[in-house]
C-alpha cells in the first residue's frame, strides 16, 4: 500500500494447485477405471525434434504416467511422410488399449495438420480437434472433447468462484486452439458459461476500448506484455494464456517465460489474475488428462452395457 492511498491488488488463481487437485481427481478415476478392467490410455506422437515440443510431450507422458495411465510418445524422425503418419493413427485408432490420441503440433510443413486432425477418431480426440468435437462444443453437446487450454481456463474460473453468468468477458486472440473454443465456451448456457462475449483480434479497431469494458478479459495473444494495466477495467478477472520469452540477463538462459499481459501493471487493477508461470499452463495437461478419463469412461460404459444386455439375453 502507498501512503494516502489503498491500491487494489489482484488476488493470484493458482493454477499450480488447481491443476493439481485435478490431477488428484484423474488419479482416482484412473484407479476406479483399472478396478473395472479398463486401464485409460494415452498415446502421444510426437514427429520430428522441435525442443519446445520435445519438453511439452514429455510433461505430458511423464503426467499421464503418474495418474496411473497406460501409454506412451511414440516419436518419429522428421522425414516421416502424411502417409505413414496417417497410417500410425489409424492403428491407434483400432487399438482398443488407446483410448486418447494426441498428435503433438506443429508438425512439419510437407504434414497437413488438417488432415491428421481429421484422421483421429472423433471418439480418442482428447485434443479436441477434430471437426465433430468443435461442432459438438459450439451447439453445446457435452459428450465431445473440449480443446484443453480453454477448457483449463472454464475450470479456473469456476473453481475460483468467478461469477460468469451475465459477466462481460472479453477473448483476445481467434486461434482455433484457444481463442474461439475459448469464446464458445464463455458463451455456453451453464457453469463456466452464460458471459456476454466480444472476440478481439488484430484487425481489431481499438482493442483497449474492449478490454476496458471486460469484466473477465482473457489474453490469447501471443505477444508478450501486450495487455498493460491501462487497458483492465478495475476489478476485472484477467486470464493470461500467454507463454512467451523475453530478455533476462539476470536467468542463466538471458531470457524469462511472460504472458500476454503486463503482470506489474494488472495487479494493481485487477480483481484476480493468474500469473506465468504457473496459471494457465499447468491446466493444459491437466484437461488432457481428464479428456482421457472421459474417453475410458465412455469405453467402461459400454463394455458394462454389452455385459447387462449379454445377461438379460441369457436369463
Ligand atoms: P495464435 O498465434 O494462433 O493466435 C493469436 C491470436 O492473437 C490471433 O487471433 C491474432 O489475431 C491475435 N493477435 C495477434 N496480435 C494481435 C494484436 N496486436 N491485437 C489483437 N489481437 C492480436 O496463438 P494461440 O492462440 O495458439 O496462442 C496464443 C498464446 O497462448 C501464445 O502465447 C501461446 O504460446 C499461448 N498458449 C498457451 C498455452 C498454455 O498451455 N498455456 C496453450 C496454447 C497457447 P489474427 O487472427 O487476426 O491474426
Amino acid at each position: 500500500m502507498k501512503a494516502g492511498r489503498w491500491i487494489l491488488r489482484a488476488e493470484l488463481i493458482d493454477g499450480k494447485a488447481i491443476a493439481e487437485a485435478i490431477r488428484g481427481e484423474v488419479a482416482a478415476d484412473v484407479a476406479r477405471l483399472t478396478q473395472q478392467g479398463v486401464v485409460p490410455g494415452l498415446a502421444v506422437v510426437l514427429v520430428g525434434d522441435d525442443s519446445a515440443s520435445a519438453t511439452y510431450v514429455g510433461a505430458k507422458e511423464k503426467a499421464s504416467k503418474a495418474a496411473g495411465m497406460s501409454g506412451g510418445t511414440i516419436r518419429l524422425p522428421a522425414s516421416t511422410s502424411q502417409a505413414e503418419l496417417l497410417a500410425l493413427v489409424e492403428q491407434l485408432n483400432a487399438d482398443v488399449t488407446v483410448h486418447g490420441i494426441l498428435v503433438q503440433m506443429p508438425l512439419p510443413k510437407h504434414i497437413d495438420p488438417d488432415t491428421v486432425i481429421r484422421h483421429i477418431r472423433p471418439d480418442k480426440d482428447v485434443d479436441g480437434f477434430h471437426p465433430e468435437n468443435v461442432g459438438k462444443l459450439l451447439i453445446g453437446h457435452t459428450d465431445g472433447f473440449v480443446s484443453c487450454t480453454p477448457a483449463g481456463v472454464i475450470e479456473l474460473l469456476v473453481r475460483s468462484g468467478v461469477d460468469t453468468r451475465g459477466a462481460e468477458a472479453v477473448v483476445v486472440g481467434r486461434s482455433n486452439i484457444v481463442g474461439k473454443p475459448m469464446a464458445a465456451l464463455l458463451v455456453q448456457g451453464r457453469a463456466g458459461g452464460d458471459a456476454t462475449v466480444t472476440v478481439c483480434h488484430s484487425r481489431t479497431r481499438d482493442l483497449a476500448y474492449h478490454t476496458r469494458r471486460a469484466d473477465i478479459l482473457i489474453a490469447a495473444i501471443g505477444r508478450a506484455e501486450m495487455i498493460t494495466g491501462d487497458m483492465i477495467k478495475p476489478g476485472a478477472v484477467v486470464i493470461d494464456v500467454g507463454m512467451n520469452t523475453k530478455p533476462d540477463p539476470t536467468k542463466a538462459k538471458g531470457t524469462r517465460l511472460c504472458g500476454d499481459v503486463h503482470f506489474d501493471s494488472a495487479v494493481e487493477v485487477a480483481s484476480k489474475i493468474t500469473p506465468v508461470p504457473g496459471g494457465v499452463g499447468p491446466m493444459t495437461i491437466a484437461m488432457l488428462l481428464k479428456n482421457t478419463v472421459k474417453a475410458a469412461e465412455r469405453v467402461a460404459e459400454r463394455a458394462a452395457d454389452t455385459a447387462g444386455a449379454t445377461k438379460t439375453v441369457q436369463s
